[in-house]
């Protein structure tokens, strides 16, 4: 048996890559997203009092992980990369079917003659993911304090330590200041989820990555916990 499904919307992120996404939804607070309700499902009084709730769950499709082959084992970083557990026992994009399920902030619900968009942060979602349902989050049928979870009890993360070069200072400075603090406090996130692949942490000395936030790249070199960021340039020259 098999279902079609309609997404009512479209998530426009920070994230313009894979790589510097959290594993899971509010580990980066900073990272924001706008949910665009694409017709015929943007009007507003289909969310009529949605503003009322601080979070929402989102259902999406792992747009960009689609396979033609399901695994009934993967092997998640949490683990290191190099253990296996069932497809079931994991948040893996890589799944039977692609559906995504995060929990995440809701700032506003923007409704204009244009339609209908929710402001979101603390996500964990590729720019471009299509969102199939949206439900307001219930804390006292959602969160259950006293609930175990497995291989994966505390959240990842480390503290780090962060140098910016002096091109990456120069680049920030020309920045509008009140975007330029956004960038740095998601930057400090990303780097304190270590967005590298569990292959890539073990035993690499310094190593340079590249990611792409919003329409800029970020360079930076890893040694041990202190993270250099070398480079921070426009994708294209912005028009004048
Ligand atoms: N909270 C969700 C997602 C967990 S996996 C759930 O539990 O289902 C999170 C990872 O999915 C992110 O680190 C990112 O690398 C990946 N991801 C996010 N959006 C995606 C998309 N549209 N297509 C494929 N992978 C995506």
């Amino acid at each position: 048996m098999k279902y079609e499904f309609t997404p009512i919307g479209i998530i426009h992120s920070c994230f313009k890559e894979k790589f510097g996404i959290p594993r899971q939804p509010g580990l980066i607070p900073e990272a924001v997203a706008t949910l665009e309700i694409v017709p015929p499902f943007n009007r507003p009084e289909a969310f009529k009092a949605l503003e009322g709730y601080s979070h929402i769950w989102i259902n999406f499709v792992f747009h960009a992980a689609v396979r033609e082959q399901w695994k009934p084992m993967v092997r998640p970083p949490r683990l290191g990369g190099n253990q296996r557990v069932g497809v079931f026992a994991s948040r893996s994009p890589f799944r039977p079917n692609p559906i995504g399920l995060s929990v995440v902030r809701l700032n506003e619900v923007k409704c204009n003659d244009k339609g209908v968009e929710l402001r979101l942060s603390g996500i964990d979602l590729l720019d471009g993911t299509p969102v199939l349902d949206i439900k307001p989050y219930l804390p006292y049928a959602d969160a259950i304090p006293d609930a175990h979870s497995g291989y994966a009890p505390d959240p990842p993360g480390q503290s780090i330590a962060l140098s910016y070069s002096s091109q990456a200072e120069a680049w920030l400075e020309n920045v509008a200041a009140k975007q330029a603090d956004h960038i740095r406090r998601l930057l400090r996130q990303v780097f304190e989820n270590d967005p590298r692949p569990a292959y890539l942490k073990a035993g690499c000395a310094e190593r340079k990555f590249g990611m792409t936030l919003y329409d800029f790249n970020v360079s930076w070199t890893v040694e041990n916990n202190q993270v250099n960021i070398t480079e921070i340039k426009y994708l294209s020259v912005p028009e004048d």
